[in-house]
């Protein structure tokens, strides 16, 4: 099972939860018991992505079209 880390926007602190992928946009409570909680961006990789903001696809890292240098 996926973990997701999430911020807790009242007093703070990061913590990670476990949940199937289906509930990853779910609201999450803070070990505090805060609500006012957002989902953060982690190295997560278990296979398809149903991300819906758009990841930067850049960052490869050597090739010189890899940045869109070459126009
Ligand atoms: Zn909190």
């Amino acid at each position: 099972m996926p973990r997701y880390e999430y911020r807790c926007r009242s007093c703070g602190e990061t913590f990670e939860v476990s949940r199937p992928m289906a509930e990853s946009s779910a609201p999450a409570s803070c070990p505090a018991g805060h609500e006012d909680t957002v989902k953060l961006l982690s190295a997560v990789a278990v296979g398809g992505s149903a991300a819906s903001a758009p990841a930067p696809s850049s960052g490869g890292g050597g090739g010189c079209c890899g940045g869109g240098c070459c126009g």
